[in-house]
């Protein structure tokens, strides 16, 4: 029996990011359902609730500093002391470049990278006091490079970097940095990309399922499990890596 933890997933009213947050909680952690928009985690709080298990809604924005220091101060308040931390806010403004505003640019950058950093800075502050910490950031198969997505694939390039660098500073606390690139996972954000290449979702994943050598799409609970392991007391040695969960190899 592994020892109850607290955790703070963010971006977690849907997705990859809620159903990360429920498996969280079914791994027997207290869960901070952080997102925008506090409202639109009750969904998710109340999944985990009902499943038996303990979870909060945090409206905040991750990529304003004001903002996530009260949202972390809250969750060690109502919760305990936050040791695990999924940094999974995100969001899309794809574009070819010579059409990506400055805007777009600078949106996608506040929240994946920016988020991400005050986030883990306002956590490190409990994890090293309390000498545990598992911290995971998601980045995607699009670090690669990937057509339409230049501000999106630097930031989850960015995320790798920032990863290991954490990975590096807090080992010694016993902390654990690691990513998590998912490959295509069906998620509104996937849909978002289909209504912008002027395709169905359902075309956009059968297109997509043929490319991908174990031939389906993911699912966030494909993308929850690999952050469950990386989140578990069991995973200690394994730090500053990034996994591509993407249904075939990506280096
Ligand atoms: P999603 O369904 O669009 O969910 C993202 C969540 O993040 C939304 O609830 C969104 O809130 C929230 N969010 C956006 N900006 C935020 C901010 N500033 N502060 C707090 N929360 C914010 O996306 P997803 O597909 O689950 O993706 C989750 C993560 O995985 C992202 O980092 C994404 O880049 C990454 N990823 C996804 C895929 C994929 O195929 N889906 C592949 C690789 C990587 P609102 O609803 O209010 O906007």
């Amino acid at each position: 029996m592994s020892t109850q933890r607290v955790a703070i997933v963010t971006g977690a009213a849907r997705g990859i990011g809620a159903a990360t947050a429920q498996r969280l909680a079914a791994d027997g952690h207290a869960v901070a359902v952080l997102d925008l928009d506090e409202s639109a985690c009750a969904g998710a709080v109340e999944t985990i609730t009902a499943a038996g298990g303990r979870a909060i809604a945090v409206g905040c924005d991750v990529a304003d500093a004001e903002q996530v220091e009260q949202a972390v101060a809250r969750v060690a308040e109502e919760l305990g002391a936050p040791t695990i931390l999924v940094n999974n806010a995100g969001i899309i403004r794809d574009n070819l470049l010579f059409k990506m505003t400055e805007d777009d640019w600078d949106a996608v950058m506040n929240v994946h990278l920016k988020g991400a950093f005050l986030m883990t800075k306002a956590v490190q502050a409990f994890q090293t006091k309390e000498k545990y910490g598992r911290i995971v950031n998601l980045s995607s198969s699009s670090a690669q490079g990937n057509r339409g997505q230049a501000n999106y694939s630097a930031a989850k390039a960015g995320m790798q970097g920032f990863t290991k660098t954490l990975a590096l500073e807090l080992g010694k606390f016993g902390i654990t940095a690691n990513a998590v690139a998912p490959g295509f996972i069906q998620t509104d954000m996937t849909a978002a990309t289909a209504e912008r290449i002027g395709m169905s979702f359902e075309d956009f994943i059968e297109a997509s399922a043929k490319a991908i050598p174990v031939q389906r799409v993911g699912q966030p609970a494909d993308i929850a499990a690999t952050i469950s392991f990386l989140c578990s007391e069991e995973a200690g040695f394994v730090s500053g890596q990034v996994i591509y969960v993407a249904g075939g190899p990506l280096d």
